[in-house]
């Protein structure tokens, strides 16, 4: 096949990652192309539904820091855009008070000054009403959290690009890379060539590594998206000012459970458990475990008086996890034109606006602007080597 075109950069993955970090490079007047394998919209990958949450509640400094420019950033697009992606909630955090992980998010939030605020078992129920809370639980809400409206924002940071000059190609899946100081990348339509290419593939990202001869310990799960149905409809609605929350630990389960207010399907609540069962991510719906359904349901039945405990819809998404739940942004240990944003595991959407900052300075060999340590491809390879 002849050569279609030269590029500064190819992003391969249109999700959330891959159109912010092309959206960046235009922004740089870099020629970017976007490929995408699927016709877009598509709902196959990890980015589509109508909702994310949005938040600074974490464990660790370097998320609330980098949340900090990322507030920043989305009223940036939505002003540039003339477009409402994100509408405040507060998102309740609930877990055991002597619970580490509790404990932590809580302290991160006060060492960093976000601002909070702390419920009693007194108050918990005049300020947040039909969730029941569990004996020896804490509660705080961190105030600024809410949701973004994700498809919206995929089609609104896609049209940005485009209108600064970027091309999108999308049903053209990538099916070769081949490294050099320029990249040649082949598609199902044709071969392309940059000086740097940037691996924003999700769930797929280690069939695309292959090519340049590196494997991470990526693990892809398949994630119930569970919608439950109202008793009395209007009860958790976005318009009454119910919260998104999350439960760092409970009796169902050691992982978080998670819940965004009725809003895209009105009189039905979003709650997942924030795990899956693994999936091969082109045969996603083989894999038929529901046993975090069953942990939601006995939940729901628990703290949720309001709902319906069996859900009325569920869909399909997908995480992936690294070891450690930490995300990579780094540039391939051999070739340092090939840049990977990958391993988002289930926690990365709101991210977008600063991820695709940071993977558009390294691919234009940048020093980035926070410390990416957390993220390097390498901490994989110590711990390989420290556990022999
Ligand atoms: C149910 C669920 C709830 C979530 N909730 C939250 C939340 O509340 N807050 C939050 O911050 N995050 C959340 N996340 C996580 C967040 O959505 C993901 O971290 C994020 O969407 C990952 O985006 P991505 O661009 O890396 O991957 P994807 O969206 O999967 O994009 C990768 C793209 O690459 C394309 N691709 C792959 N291979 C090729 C190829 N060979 N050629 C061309 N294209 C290719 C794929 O088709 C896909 O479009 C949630 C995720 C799920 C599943």
């Amino acid at each position: 096949m002849s050569t279609k075109g030269e590029y500064d950069c190819i992003v391969i993955g249109a999700g959330v990652q891959g159109s912010f970090t092309a959206y960046q490079l235009a922004k740089q007047n870099r020629k970017t192309l976007l490929l995408e394998q699927f016709v877009l919209p598509h709902t196959r990958g990890s980015s589509h539904g109508q909702t994310r949450i949005i938040r600074k509640a974490y464990e660790q400094d370097f998320y609330v820091h980098m949340m900090e420019e990322c507030y920043e950033l989305w009223t940036q697009l939505e002003r540039e855009a003339g477009v409402k992606l994100y509408r405040q909630t507060g998102l309740l955090v609930m877990g055991p008070e002597k619970s580490q992980s509790y404990q932590t998010v809580k302290n991160t939030l006060q060492r960093n000054k976000v601002p909070m605020v702390v419920l009693t078992r007194d108050n918990f129920s005049q300020h947040i009403p039909h969730v029941n809370l569990v004996e020896g639980d804490g509660a705080v809400v961190d105030i600024n959290a809410g949701v973004l409206y994700a498809d919206r924002v995929l089609k609104t940071v896609q049209g940005q690009f485009q209108k600064l000059g970027g091309i999108i190609r999308d049903q053209e899946k990538v099916m070769d890379i081949k490294p050099g100081p320029v990249v040649t990348v082949s598609t199902s339509a044709g071969v392309y060539r940059a000086k740097s290419v940037v691996i924003t593939a999700g769930p797929w990202t280690n069939r695309l590594l292959a090519h340049a001869g590196l494997q991470l310990p990526l693990q892809v799960v398949k994630i119930n998206v569970c919608y439950w149905k109202e008793k009395v409809p209007g009860s958790y609605d976005v318009k009454r000012r119910f919260p998104c929350f999350i439960l760092t630990e409970g009796e169902e389960s050691k992982e978080h459970i998670y819940g965004l207010p009725s809003n895209e399907y009105p009189g039905l609540v979003k709650i997942c458990l924030h795990t899956g069962s693994e999936t091969d991510p082109d045969q996603r719906d083989r894999q038929t475990d529901r046993s975090d359904i069953d942990i939601l349901q006995r939940y729901v039945a628990r703290c949720l008086p309001g709902l319906s405990p069996e859900p009325a819809v569920v869909e399909s998404c997908m995480y992936t996890l690294t070891p450690d739940h930490h995300f990579v942004l780094d540039c391939h240990p051999t070739y340092s034109n090939i840049v990977i944003g990958a391993g988002f595991s289930g926690h990365g959407f709101k991210f977008g606006p600063i991820i695709g900052k940071l993977l558009c300075e390294l691919s234009l060999g940048q020093v980035p602007s926070y410390d990416l340590s957390p993220f390097r491809v390498q901490r994989f390879q110590a711990k390989t080597k420290s556990s022999l």
